[in-house]
């Protein structure tokens, strides 16, 4: 499942591709068409990430009585009357939303947005959701996710308060979307093992600068990924450079210390690196980096 950067990394494509403008909208597979045929000649204001969830913008291109156009950049509360709809994404497990130079649709594509020069079209493949929201809606969505470490306006004040009642492993919180939105099994296990936290303490035992520090350890590699588009984890003297090895071969891409590299050795420490179920997911944790102090 992509992870928060993924996300946001769509988010501002989107938004430099056709923010602002006129679109086409359809749906070629037919599951997306009526909602489609609403948005099809209107403007794509602006998309935007919170967590793993998308949620593009759109208002009528209207003209005003002279024939000059609606300011269809108006930001949110300024007073603009017209009517918006907000088309909401998740990808799941298997979706992905690839903007490419125009082209005949290929496979199932659910929401084809393409600009009406015909240059750049954006498909989306298998999402998990694709519907159409209210304003309020939307802000309904938003109010059930928790803070995400790549929006500027995150505020985790909430998040620390509830992970330091709680009895649950840290590894189980962090995957806790209501808690930390946009953070994946990747993250995860990258930030305890970059801060030496056993995976299994419970919220409650986790120190107060240690729970600040994840978090400003995510806020830092989850920003990398927005710009690299992969994960990239290891400090600079555990890259493959400083350290005389081989690149990582794995379909995730990335330089990482633990996630999916169960018994080979830790790259700090040489012990082999550990991999168990949590809560369905595989977790994977150094024993010797992130000692289990319980
Ligand atoms: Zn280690």
């Amino acid at each position: 499942m992509p992870e928060g950067h993924v996300i946001h990394r769509l988010a501002s494509q989107l938004t430099e591709a056709f923010g602002g403008r006129e679109v086409e909208v359809s749906s070629p597979q037919g599951r997306f068409a009526a909602e489609a045929a609403q948005l099809d000649g209107t403007v794509l204001r602006s998309a935007e990430a919170w967590g793993k969830h998308l949620f593009i913008d759109f208002s009528p291109a209207a003209s005003t009585a002279d024939g000059a156009p609606a300011d269809a950049a108006a930001p949110v509360g300024s007073g603009t009357r017209l009517p918006r709809s907000v088309v909401h994404i998740h990808l799941g497990l298997i979706g992905k939303f690839n903007l490419s130079p125009f082209a005949e649709p290929v496979g199932q594509v659910r929401l084809r947005i393409g600009d009406a020069d015909e240059t750049v079209a954006a498909d989306l493949h298998g999402p998990q959701w694709c519907r159409l929201l209210s304003v309020p809606e939307k802000e309904a969505e938003i109010a059930k996710q928790g803070a995400d470490p790549l929006r500027a306006d995150a505020d985790p004040s909430a998040t620390f308060a509830k992970v330091a009642r709680s009895r649950r492993a840290i590894g189980a919180l962090l995957m806790d979307q209501k808690l930390f939105a946009g953070v994946g099994n990747i993250y995860r296990a990258e930030t305890l093992f970059r801060l030496g936290v056993s995976p299994f303490t419970p919220g409650r035992d986790v120190p107060a600068p240690v729970l600040k520090a994840i978090w400003a350890d995510l806020v830092e590699l989850m920003a990398v990924g927005v710009d690299r588009g992969r994960i990239d984890t290891v400090r600079p003297e555990h890259t493959p450079e400083a350290m005389h090895r081989a690149p990582r071969k794995d379909d995730h891409g990335g330089e990482v210390y633990v996630y999916r590299r169960a018994g080979q050795p830790c790259l700090v420490c040489g012990t082999p690196v550990e991999q168990r179920v949590m809560d369905g997911r595989n977790l994977f944790w150094c024993p010797s980096c992130q000692p289990d102090r319980r």
